[in-house]
């Protein structure tokens, strides 16, 4: 991964990983400092890549498989990182439950699980309104840490291009934590089951979920007793763990795209994954300019306002090649409109003849706000939107190819419901996200369980 190519073989001949900047724009800050822009934009150019174009092209393999069924992607993390929760235990406890629900996905699906994390630069957040205000002090939104600071001050809310630097360095030290968690031997699949064990003795509804997790444990023994070891099988000790995030910030996504010196194509190596947001699908924008010169797998988050045109003008200029495994289309209509939503979508792509992956994202179409204008979302919407989404892929005949989550391995009480039955009271315990809520580590866990009753029914 270098720039020793002379010759580089960008997708399009008009395409240069800076083309973006002549075409409209939404969502990037002005910044008042143009000068300190340039000089963090040329450092971050000339700094080593976060992830290696051979591995992205593996992850696209992965996801080739799961548009035919063949395998089913887990993608989670938090709506936002914070720098201030730049700590291996926020890391590694997030990394330990996907691995937990990968191990339940798998079993229930009878496919390989392709996990993803929203981590190691998920920083960017697109905003609905571009100010917030708050007795009576209007200030401009926060943007996400790699943006402007969350505090409710003129100051704090200036757009800072330092915060893209630091952002970059606690993304090499998170996918450093990650790379070493999945080779080191914490990822043993034993040892995942244990805290299977552990949650289901501590869960509400034990009952129902010990009958999976003793028939995944007799499974292991079985391995075991025909010899299946760490020794014969790295699966057994290891895995594979793929980093994404919302391709928002696009100076900073720019800085970090590399021509790979074995295929001399474009990759953006700030992530393996990247995505495309509700608000920046734009067919004739500068964020769907960007990601057509990079060679990633790209999502598209696909909501109620997706027309049919649209989304068969993004997979044109996305995958003009019809490559699967280049899209995956992440639905995020709400429970209560998935199943008028989706269908006519799902068909036209069909239409196409494009090969794309489909996810759903059970989370941004749930959000809604308690009285004491906290925003939360309930475990019951949350589980209904993914129930709304195997019944309509069943319907369509289109594999179910995953979920996409905002969860944490931290006890945070901010979506209501679960087996735990937490309560809009609750919420204040430990209400800790910069952004959205997210689903804690026994809400996330319960989740993949039903999940995995519902793959194998
Ligand atoms: C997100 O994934 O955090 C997000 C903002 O989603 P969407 O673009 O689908 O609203
Ligand atoms: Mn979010």
């Amino acid at each position: 991964m270098s720039a020793t190519l002379t010759q580089p073989n960008p997708t399009s001949a008009t395409w240069m990983p800076d083309s973006w900047r002549s075409f409209p724009v939404k969502q990037i800050p002005s910044y008042p400092d143009q000068a300190a822009l340039k000089t963090v934009e040329d450092r971050l150019s000339s700094y080593p890549p976060l992830v290696f174009a051979g591995e992205v092209r593996t992850l696209r393999n992965h996801l080739a498989q799961a548009a035919t069924g063949q395998a089913f992607v887990l993608q989670g993390g938090a709506c936002a990182e914070s720098f201030g929760e730049f700590k291996a235990n926020i890391v590694r406890d997030t990394f330990r439950v996907l691995l937990q629900m990968a191990v339940v996905l798998t079993f229930g699906a009878k496919v390989p699980v392709v996990k993803i994390g929203r981590m190691a630069g998920q920083f960017a957040k697109p905003r609905s309104s571009d100010t917030e205000t708050v007795n009576g002090v209007t200030l401009p939104s926060y943007r996400g840490d790699i943006i402007n600071g969350s505090d409710f001050t003129p100051e704090s809310r200036i757009p800072d291009p330092a915060r893209m630097e630091t952002g970059y360095f606690q993304s090499t030290g998170i996918q450093n934590l990650l790379r070493a968690f999945s080779h080191g031997g914490y990822a043993n699949l034993h040892q995942v089951h244990r805290w299977n064990l552990g949650f289901v003795e501590r869960s509400p509804l034990s009952n129902r979920y010990r009958v999976m997790a003793e028939r995944i444990g007799e499974t292991l023994a079985f391995m075991q007793a025909c010899g299946l070891n760490a020794a014969s099988a790295p699966q057994i000790d290891e895995t594979e763990f793929y980093t994404s995030h919302e391709a928002l910030l696009l100076p900073y996504e720019q800085a970090l795209t590399r021509i790979d010196s074995t295929s001399g194509e474009w990759y953006d190596c700030s992530a393996h994954f990247v995505w495309i947001g509700d608000r920046t699908r734009q067919p004739d924008g500068a964020h769907v300019e960007f990601l057509r010169g990079v060679r990633n797998p790209i999502g598209i988050k696909v909501g109620p306002t997706t027309s049919v045109e649209d989304i068969k003008k993004l997979t044109e200029i996305l995958n003009p090649k019809n490559e699967a495994g280049r899209i995956t289309l992440i639905s995020r209509m709400g429970a209560d409109k998935i199943a008028d939503k989706l269908p006519p979508l799902m068909r036209a792509v069909k239409a196409t003849g494009q090969t794309v992956t489909w996810l759903t994202d059970p989370m941004h179409g749930n959000t809604t706000s308690t009285q004491q204008k906290i925003k939360t979302r309930s475990f019951d919407s949350i589980v209904k939107e993914v129930k709304g989404f195997f019944a309509v892929c069943a319907a369509e005949n289109v594999p179910a190819g995953g979920v996409h989550l905002e969860m944490t391995g931290q006890n945070v009480t901010e979506c209501v419901g679960g087996a735990h039955c937490l309560t809009e009271e609750d919420l204040g315990n430990r209400y800790e996200t910069f952004c959205d809520p997210r689903l804690n580590a026994e809400q996330s866990l319960e989740l993949a369980f039903l999940i995995a009753e519902e793959l194998k029914s």
